[in-house]
């Protein structure tokens, strides 16, 4: 583990104590905190005033009961989060989550993310993330609807184009958004398209926002490669999950030259060494809501059950699934087979462990999530500023807004990186530009 400077760690002890039993939580925390060392050499400041201690402690911590009733009649019992977590630079932003893995450890440690990556969009949006236990799979839409509609019936009061902002994330898509939104309308009895980002392109959503994260990840690690006077052309990638995230950041690598050759769900992956075919996994995932077996099934590609996806060779790795898919053994893997570059469209896919071998591995670069899949919410802040302007922008200029972001975002990952004496670390540069955006905002506003 880096060493940490000693105040840091009193910090990080406290963390612990206040937050137990929240092991994705510790461990976000422990990740930006590995970064700040040399930033509180220079400016103790942040810790005189227990800025570094406030970002660590929600604003607002919202858990409530929500029950639903079934097709068969019976009633169901899940249990719904919201962490508002930071608001220094605008209101809470940051997806709601339906996952039976969803507990408050898990949305901590996505709300702490998100605070770093709004910052470092550059767009005026403070963190927050939400949730349920719920699990979608399986359930039918008239059960869907009726759970999201229990949901919004608690979580409306505590929502506001200027107050909260929630969006999709895992298992939360334009189906899932579409009924909380009409549940919010119904109940405040205002249009206000600007409380829900992800709406629908009839009614308030933003062109590119499905494509945004998958298509922000694959600009950012086009930068990236740009950095080094190389591009995508014939690059082999593999890219884990078949969401949201993944189904974009693949169509992308195509645009730009690279072969996708694996993809991947909780079940398994595929290895199609012709090259993902997306019209197919995007009809079996966005369409039957299938699994990635019936992709083998149907395309004659190799199927294999459980297994790790990252041991099939590629030049560019990204992860796109959930939080510590990506393990040691696997990250030992990649660095042998020669892979360049891993870049995170998940949150935290990659564990400590793994990052460290990547960090130490001098033929490979690492880009963390906070910074790679900021694109999903940058273009749901373009979203409100649509909705606020009653406006609606065309694709072309919504996606070039986006590829600017990523290119900016990159930029100041690098830039803030040598300045602070770790050239080329995209995520000292990542964790740092974003903290210091937030904690002068928090030392202006005083202590509250
Ligand atoms: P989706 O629900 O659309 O897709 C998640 C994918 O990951 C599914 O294919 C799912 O498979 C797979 N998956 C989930 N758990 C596992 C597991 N344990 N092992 C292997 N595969 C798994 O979610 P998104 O694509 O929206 O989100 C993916 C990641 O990106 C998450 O970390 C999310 O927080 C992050 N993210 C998403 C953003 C967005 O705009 N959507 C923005 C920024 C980050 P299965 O169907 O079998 O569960």
């Amino acid at each position: 583990m880096t060493v940490l400077d000693d105040r840091l760690v009193s910090v990080y002890d406290e963390v612990l104590a206040r937050n137990p039993g929240e092991a994705e939580f510790h461990q976000a925390v422990r990740e930006v905190f590995e970064s700040l060392t040399p930033v509180v050499a220079k400016h103790p400041e942040y810790l005189d005033s227990a800025v570094i201690q406030r970002l660590c402690e929600p604003e607002r911590q919202i858990i409530f009961r929500v029950p639903w009733t079934d097709d068969k009649g019976q009633v169901q019992l899940n249990r719904g989060f919201r962490v508002e977590f930071n608001s220094a630079l605008g209101p809470y932003k940051g997806g709601l989550r339906f996952h039976p893995s969803v507990y408050l450890g898990i949305v901590k440690f996505l709300g702490f993310e998100q605070i770093f990556k709004n910052a470092l969009t550059g767009l005026p949006i403070g963190g927050g993330k939400g949730g349920s236990d719920f699990d979608p799979k399986g359930r039918s839409d008239a059960e869907v609807m009726r759970f999201c509609q229990s949901f919004m019936t608690e979580l409306y009061r505590h929502l506001g184009e200027y107050t909260d902002v929630p969006a999709g994330d895992i298992g939360v898509g334009g189906r899932e958004i579409g009924y909380l939104f009409g549940q919010y309308k119904r109940i405040t009895n205002r249009y206000e398209s600007g409380v829900l980002t992800g709406k629908g392109i009839g009614w308030g959503g933003s062109l590119v926002r499905t494509e945004a994260t998958g298509y922000g990840t694959v600009y950012f690690v086009d930068e990236m490669l740009k950095a080094t006077g190389d591009s995508f052309e014939g690059k082999k990638v593999v890219v884990s999950g078949s969401g949201n995230v993944a189904i974009y950041a693949v169509e992308k690598v195509h645009q730009l030259g690279g072969t996708v050759v694996a993809m991947s769900d909780s079940s398994g992956y595929v290895v199609d060494e012709k090259g993902i075919d997306l019209d197919l996994i995007k009809d079996i995932k966005e369409v039957r809501r299938g699994r990635i077996a019936d992709y083998a099934a149907e395309r004659g590609a190799t199927f294999v059950q459980g297994g790790s996806i990252w041991d099939v060779p590629c030049d560019i790795a990204l992860p796109c699934a959930t939080q510590n898919e990506l393990d040691e053994n696997a990250a030992v893997t990649l660095v042998k087979n020669g892979c360049i570059i891993v870049a995170e469209g998940a949150n935290m896919p990659s564990t400590p462990e793994a990052i460290r071998v990547f960090v130490e591995a001098s033929t490979l670069r690492f880009a963390p999530g906070k910074a790679v899949n900021a694109g999903g919410v940058a273009t749901s802040a373009l979203e409100m500023q649509q909705n606020a302007s009653r406006d609606s922008w065309s694709f072309e200029y919504t996606d070039q807004r986006l590829a600017s972001i990523m290119r900016d975002i990159h930029d100041s990952c690098l830039a803030t990186a040598d300045e602070f004496g770790a050239p080329g670390s995209y995520t000292s540069g990542a964790n740092i530009a974003g903290f210091i955006r937030v904690a002068n905002a928090m030392q202006a506003m005083g202590v509250i």
